[in-house]
């Protein structure tokens, strides 16, 4: 089979490809990876600020061998001397580049990169569209965590309009089988959102008990200009706090994709309860991000 060429959202990937890259990632987390990416030339180009991504996948290209360079806008020559994106990608393409990872915050920017770059582009995430390496890594997280998805529930909470994260790893889930149970205010979570195997809950209380996991989102005040509703009555509708967290299932597990607001999604008690994952998906991120790149590289041994 010939090897996938960019990874721009999880809807790209068939049930197989998905399945294959999970595997991989299972492999790199108990075995110290060949140099699969041996001097493969890669480069980062991050447009919009990331802590956990842009380490991450420098960790898993580093793991892998790949020679590595980091651009951002302020070293482009696109943000200033009138270079398009497309002139970028032919100049990188010549010097040998073979795979990109691109963050933009607009919607498509990767998908136009990989339409001019003869190479593997990889979606780091575009605007509130999509961001399938951090969809791969919950997936992964939660297959970890209960074996099979099927008709297991997960319940994401907050902005799910402009979440990218849970556009990705909805798309994910359900291609395993899983539940979806939306939560949040209209204005973050339109009724259109409803579909075959996606509820939609504007009470965070009634899922408490019910859910297999709950994956609390950050609101993303950067991707729209005001407030639709005070602080005060999101947290008291839905930030998970000490009496919500009381009311869950013990074998329930809480995910964030980061960076999380204290005070607002979630307090303190979150971070000691049991269920706790996000340094397990913090973890598992290196180990997805190596298989997407194997995958894309390598493609199928
Ligand atoms: N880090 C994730 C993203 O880039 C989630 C967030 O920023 O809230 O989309």
């Amino acid at each position: 089979m010939r090897a996938r060429r960019s990874l721009i959202d999880l809807d790209d990937l068939s049930g197989d490809e998905l399945n294959d890259i999970l595997d991989r990632a299972a492999d790199f987390e108990d075995t110290e990876p060949a140099p699969l990416l041996k001097g493969v030339a890669t480069v980062n180009l991050f447009f919009e600020q990331s802590t956990r991504t842009f380490a991450s996948f420098n960790f898993a290209e580093l793991r892998l061998g790949a020679h590595v360079v980091n651009l951002t806008p302020g070293d482009m020559s696109l943000a200033t001397k009138g270079e398009t994106i497309e002139d970028t990608a032919l100049t990188l393409a010549a010097m040998g580049v073979r795979v990109l990872v691109v963050r933009h915050p607009e919607v498509g920017f990767a998908q136009r990169v990989a339409q001019a770059f003869d190479g593997h582009v990889v979606n780091a995430g575009d605007g509130a569209h999509a961001h399938p390496t951090q969809g791969l890594l919950d997936v992964f997280t939660l297959r970890e965590e209960f074996g099979s998805l099927e008709g297991r529930t997960i319940a994401f909470v907050g902005d799910i309009l402009h979440s990218r994260v849970a556009h990705s790893t909805i798309a994910g889930l359900q291609r395993l089988g899983a539940k979806i149970v939306l939560v949040g205010p209209e204005v973050f979570l339109p009724s259109e959102y409803a579909k075959p195997g996606i509820a939609l809950e504007r009470d965070f209380d009634a899922v408490l008990p019910a859910v297999d996991a709950i994956v609390l989102l950050r609101i993303q005040r950067e991707r729209f200009a005001a407030m639709p509703l005070s602080d005060a009555e999101y947290v008291a509708r839905y930030q998970l706090n000490a009496a919500r967290v009381a009311r869950l299932h013990e074998r329930t597990i809480v995910m964030h994709p980061g960076p999380y607001n204290r005070g607002m999604e979630l307090d303190d008690t979150v971070l000691e309860f049991a269920g706790w994952r996000y340094a397990k998906q913090v973890r598992n991120g290196v180990f997805v991000r190596m298989a997407v790149l194997d995958f894309l590289v390598n493609g199928s041994p």
